[in-house]
């Protein structure tokens, strides 16, 4: 074992063990009923609110196109610091999933 790996692993770094990077969520499109995914990149797509110190992030997501429904369901989250769901909100649509318990 090297003293890289080492040091790694007792810092945690533990192999397999990665932060997660997506969040996603489900949500109905309120004109045609199409459920469609939402995917939010944790490590990308987040901004900063510096006042509230917490990451937010607004996602436009449009249909398929399957059922000639082409509305953009807007949806809005907010995480704390631990990249944990605190908020959501949602217009055009509505979530189908419960929201995540934080931990
Ligand atoms: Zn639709």
């Amino acid at each position: 074992m090297s003293i890289i790996t080492k040091a790694r692993e007792m810092l945690g770094f533990s192999r397999g063990a990665t932060l997660r990077k997506v969040y996603e969520t489900r949500v109905r499109c309120r004109r045609c009923g199409e459920e469609l995914t939402a995917q939010v990149n944790l490590l990308n797509d987040l901004s900063i609110d510096y006042e509230r110190d917490v990451y937010t992030v607004r996602k436009l997501i449009v249909g398929s196109g399957a059922n000639r429904c082409f509305q953009a369901i807007e949806v809005r989250l907010t995480f704390n610091k631990n990249r944990q769901l605190i908020e959501r909100w949602i217009a055009d649509g509505e979530f189908v999933d419960e929201p995540e318990a934080a931990e």
